[in-house]
């Protein structure tokens, strides 16, 4: 059995005794195949048919011998999720899929078409457990990980959906990333696979919280994805008032692996910061990441935050462009971006994403 949740083994049934394909590493399915009795040849056929084409129904599989179609079409399952409701916004090409599991959960991933750029923000987990104060996906709590087939599922599903070609991934929707490390990594990889999404590593970025084991991994995989990582305050007090993980890996100790990310070669690191009315966006607040950044070859992408049901507010956008300034006016290896979240009529913007209570998601 391999890639299906205890979840699903539970509420499934049916599905128990089937392989899940969707999602597994380029060598594991070739591996699979040859335990099956096939060629490795055969797990890359597999491995084009569900990634480059979406194919689920092995009988499409026209290049895959018939008996090893059959063979495919009683044991194993492709079909991760389906397709609960897809939300159009009407200020501009954004739009917002909703999921269902097959053990019956919901997630949540948007599509940004901006220009020739098609950006899909991708869900990790279903829930989160970190609990980050401005976040609406934190206050949702946790159900479990999301396997790598569900991750690549999603991208499946818009890519139908869409007509733009998809030129951008960032795993920055419902979760953690690096709390469920290998399966992003394998949904990744596959993303990045020229046989499978065959898309630039630098165009697919992963986000974090700061889960400093987990980024250590990271660089020491030499892992080439762009790294994005939640900075969003610039001290550790005013940090751990709103991110509790920062109790346990503080703002010097994520920066200085940011740093050593970022003297790879041809990799990029970049520091996102939330901008709360009257928390942190004070000019002091912007001088004081400046010197924390200062040396650091980064991107500083500046997010005004969207409404999540919190006690926040977004700050005006004299305050906004004034915090962009004083970062930019310090000339330093950074460049400075403000984040225009798209999308916020139908709550997919950043922080927005929350699928309310699982049975009634859709209603
Ligand atoms: N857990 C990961 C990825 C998901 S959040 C992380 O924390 O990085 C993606 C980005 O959206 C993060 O930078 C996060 O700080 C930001 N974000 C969360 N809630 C937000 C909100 N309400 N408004 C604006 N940005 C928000």
């Amino acid at each position: 059995m391999i890639e299906v949740a205890p979840s699903i083994v539970k509420n499934m049934k049916s599905t128990i005794e089937k392989h899940t394909l969707k999602g597994m590493s380029f060598s594991n399915l070739q591996n699979w195949c040859v335990d099956q009795g096939e060629s490795r040849f055969r797990g890359i056929q597999l491995f084009e048919w569900m990634y480059q084409h979406g194919i689920n129904d092995p009988r499409e599989m026209s290049n895959i011998r018939k008996s090893f179609r059959d063979y495919l079409i009683t044991n194993c399952l492709f079909e991760t999720l389906s397709i609960e409701q897809i939300l159009s916004s009407a200020l501009e090409p954004t739009q917002k899929f909703l999921f269902k599991t097959l053990d019956g959960l919901f997630i949540e991933a948007v599509s940004i078409i901006d220009g020739v750029r098609h950006t899909v923000c991708l869900s990790t987990q279903i829930g989160c457990n970190l609990k980050c104060d401005f976040c609406a996906t934190g206050q949702m709590g946790f159900s479990r990980n999301l396997s790598s087939g569900e991750i690549v599922d999603q991208l499946i599903h818009v890519r139908k959906q869409t007509h733009q070609p998809i030129t951008n991934i960032v795993f920055m929707g419902m979760g953690e990333p690096f709390l469920n490390y290998d399966n992003v990594m394998d949904a990744a990889d596959i993303f990045h696979n020229q046989r499978g999404f065959d898309l630039a590593s630098s165009r697919i970025t992963i986000s974090t919280a700061g889960i400093l084991p987990k980024i250590e991994q990271f660089i020491h995989e030499k892992r080439k994805f762009k790294l994005a990582i939640s900075l969003n305050a610039p001290d550790d007090v005013t940090r751990s008032k709103i991110m509790p993980v920062n109790n346990k890996w503080s703002i010097q100790e994520l920066i200085h692996a940011g740093r050593a990310y970022s003297k790879m070669p041809r990799r990029e690191v970049m520091f996102e910061y939330v901008l709360l009315k009257g928390f942190n966006d004070s000019e002091d607040d912007a001088m004081q990441l400046a010197r924390l950044l200062k040396g650091i070859e980064c991107k500083i992408n500046i997010i005004p935050y969207n409404a999540s049901g919190g006690i926040y507010k977004r700050p005006d956008e004299q305050t906004v462009n004034e915090f962009a300034k004083v970062l930019s006016g310090k000339r330093d290896t950074y460049r400075v971006l403000v984040r225009r979240s798209k999308g916020e009529d139908i709550e997919a913007a950043c922080g927005q994403l929350a699928t309310k209570s699982q049975e009634n998601a859709h209603a």
